[in-house]
């Protein structure tokens, strides 16, 4: 899996780093950034929570 955002959708709710706080952090405007793009197969699960929660849709997998 790869994940990255799409920086023009995210508008910094938030879900995705209180969800798989492992593999996102927030910048200083909190929108999200990655950390690992290339998750851990014990953060998939996650990681897939993490973009279904997404209100904005911003959070793209490449499996
Ligand atoms: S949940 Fe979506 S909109 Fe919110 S910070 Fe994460 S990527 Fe951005």
């Amino acid at each position: 899996m790869k994940v990255r955002i799409d920086e023009d959708r995210c508008t910094g709710h938030g879900r995705c780093y209180e969800l798989a706080p492992a593999v996102f952090h927030e910048d200083e405007r909190g929108h999200a950034l990655v950390d690992r793009p290339t998750p851990p197969a014990d953060q998939e699960e996650k990681v897939r929570r993490a973009a279904r929660n997404c209100p904005e849709q911003a959070i793209v997998l490449e499996d």
